[in-house]
């Protein structure tokens, strides 16, 4: 997960194959996962992507739950007689109506620092969880611990909106009432994750940890301040479920073919050509959550690298390789240039990105097909690839001196390519 909307969905299902255990650690309904299997589409914003194979699927507590749209994910996959074998963090925090107001209100505020966020309450969540006055599943839970804890939140809160907002007047009773029912509807489904997760693994269950968003996302190692609010990397991992980093024992990275983002955020090789707009249709570039265009540009290694440092990434999957068919030469970003000097590591702040010149390398693409003989490629493995796509994706293996374990050319958990099946 180096970037965003990489296919993570896809490919927490494709190891959760081989797994028991799939976990969300970080973020909140801000996330879209999208999954295409045995004719069906889902689209996860808070459940781990291991649900359509009905693994075990747990929310720790470095994630941010808004119960409702918590949910409703549960009705939907109901509705697909889908089992369920969700397990909610007790510790994890809740999103309240309040949130999602000064989300909005803070955008607002922020003006050319704004990080384009979803609007969903994420951020002033996190912040009310560093401010340690948030709450959590377990008051949720609980009707006599929410009641004061609640009363002493809303109030801080409305007194903050109403100074940008003085109109502003959503009751304490009506949240208190509808906050008490989620908590009971909730309620069978939360443990203390991070003691179930550690006997998980001790006795030798396999679990899959799914990043929400990307490295370039994360709070503390992406572009700040145009990121999320957690650490959407490996490293949030140990924080946001318990698991000690000595237990987790490889780490893959997902990259695509290309680059997009949604929100703002220096960018250095996105492009607004006509080559933009053929990678956005073919890649269907438009976010999950809040039906965004996606802004989109070549690929950047030089950033890639730095996530592979960052996250101590083992071995990169590449998606999306189909989307870059039919444009003649492919671009790829190897390095930047800044004052005529090639600088030797990704700069990490903005106001340097975006003074930064990127430096290419170029590569003849591949034709286009149809979906048909995408999928009959996926089929008949690596060698039926084209050959140019195989030039690409050797630059890339050299490029990063990591190990491709495996690709996709296509949605579907059938287009899929394994290179490397030590990758399970
Ligand atoms: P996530 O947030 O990383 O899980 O990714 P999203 O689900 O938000 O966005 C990725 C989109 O690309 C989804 O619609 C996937 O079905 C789709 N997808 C994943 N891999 C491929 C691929 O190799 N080719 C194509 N064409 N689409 C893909
Ligand atoms: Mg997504």
């Amino acid at each position: 997960m180096l970037t965003p909307n990489e296919g993570k969905g896809k490919f927490v299902d494709y190891l959760a194959q081989k797994a028991d255990v799939v976990v969300r650690y970080n973020g909140g309904n801000n996330a879209g996962h999208t999954i295409n299997a045995n004719g069906i589409k889902y689209k996860f914003k808070l459940i781990p992507s291991g649900a359509p194979l009905e693994k075990e699927c747990v929310i720790a507590n470095g994630c941010v739950v808004d119960p409702k749209v918590l949910l409703e994910e549960i009705e939907n996959l109901k509705k697909l007689n889908k089992k369920i074998n969700l397990k909610l963090s007790s510790t994890a925090h809740v999103i309240f109506p309040f949130h999602r107001t000064l989300d909005s209100l803070e955008e607002k505020s922020k003006g050319e620092y704004r990080a384009g966020t979803t609007k969903r309450g994420i951020g002033p969540t996190y912040s009310d969880k560093a401010a340690r006055w948030g709450l959590r599943i377990y008051d949720l839970i609980n009707p006599d611990v929410l009641r004061p804890k609640l009363e002493k939140l809303y109030k801080i809160k409305k007194d903050i909106i109403q100074v940008y907002d003085p109109s502003w007047n959503v009751d304490l009773e009506s949240i208190y009432e509808e906050y008490k029912s989620y908590g009971k509807q909730l309620k069978p489904y939360v443990i203390d994750t991070a003691y179930y997760l550690n006997k998980a693994i001790d006795s030798g269950k396999r679990v899959v940890f799914e990043g929400a968003q990307g490295n370039l996302l994360c709070i503390d190692h992406g572009c700040y301040p145009f990121g999320t609010s957690s650490n959407a990397n490996a490293l949030g991992i140990s924080a946001g479920t318990g698991i000690p980093p000595k237990k987790i024992n490889k780490v893959v990275g997902i990259i695509k073919a290309y680059t997009s983002r949604v929100g703002e955020g220096k960018f250095p090789t996105e492009l607004f050509n006509d080559t933009a707009e053929k990678i956005r249709e073919q890649g269907h570039e438009y976010g999950t959550v809040t039906g965004r265009p996606r802004r989109v540009g070549w690929i950047d290694l030089f950033n890639i690298k730095y996530g592979i440092m960052i996250n101590g990434i083992d071995k990169i999957i590449i998606t999306l390789l189909d989307a870059l068919q039919g444009i003649p030469t492919i671009k790829m970003c190897i390095a930047y240039e800044l004052n005529g000097e090639t600088l030797e590591s990704w700069p990490i702040q903005h106001e340097i990105i975006e003074k930064c010149q990127p430096i290419y390398k170029s590569f003849e693409g591949w034709e286009e097909r149809s979906r048909d003989k995408w999928l009959e490629i996926s089929e008949k493995g690596y060698d039926t690839l084209p050959d140019t796509m195989k030039i690409y994706l050797q630059a890339i293996r050299e490029e990063l001196q990591v190990d491709i374990a495996m690709i996709s050319i296509g949605p579907d958990r059938k287009e899929t390519i394994v290179l490397d099946n030590n990758i399970f």
